[in-house]
This record gives C-alpha cells, structure tokens and sequence, in this order.
C-alpha cells in the first residue's frame, strides 16, 4: 500500500486516508473518537453503504477491538446527512 492511503474498514476499498473519516480508539483513554487522537485507528468512507454495513455488522468494533459508544455511530450518520444535504444544493456539476 502507498504512504498515506488507508483501507475502509466495510468496502475494503483503498484510498488517501484524508477521503476517509477516521476513528480512533485512543492509546492512553482507550475512548473511542473521531479524527483526532494517537491509537487503534480505522478508516471509513463517507458512504452510507458502508457506514451501514460498519453500524450492521459492527466492524469498528472489531476492528478497534472494544465497544463502540452509539454516540460514534450517530455522529457519523449526522456528518452524512449534512455532507448530502450539501451536495444536493451544491451548483457544481455531477462527475462522470
Ligand atoms: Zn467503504
């Protein structure tokens, strides 16, 4: 794998780690967060097939290797509605 791309933890695609949102289950707190924070990470697209399949089949918790707080996933949700409540007034021409 290149410096700097990641694996999606649901997908399994590969892709630069900054088009993924990170988890992270911190080194010291052992708390479970997002973007920030030194520790167990996984890495995710902003998809809601994958996001489902991670919620459905608890793949951050699998993969972080604890209990994922429902607060992790709802935010990630609410992060998805406004990404696509965004797109959708966006002005700029779909990619093809
Ligand atoms: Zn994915």
């Amino acid at each position: 794998m290149q410096p700097n791309y990641r694996r999606c933890i649901s997908c399994r695609k590969i892709a630069p780690k900054q088009t993924f949102w990170r988890i992270v289950r911190v080194h010291s707190s052992r708390q479970v967060q997002l973007d920030k924070g030194m520790g167990r990470s996984a890495y995710i697209c902003p998809h809601e097939s994958c996001l489902y399949n991670a919620s459905k089949k608890n793949r951050l918790g699998k993969v972080l290797r604890t209990n994922i707080p429902d607060n992790i996933y709802r935010t990630l949700w609410n992060r998805w509605h406004r990404l696509n409540n965004a797109e959708s007034i966006s002005t700029k021409p779909p990619n093809s």
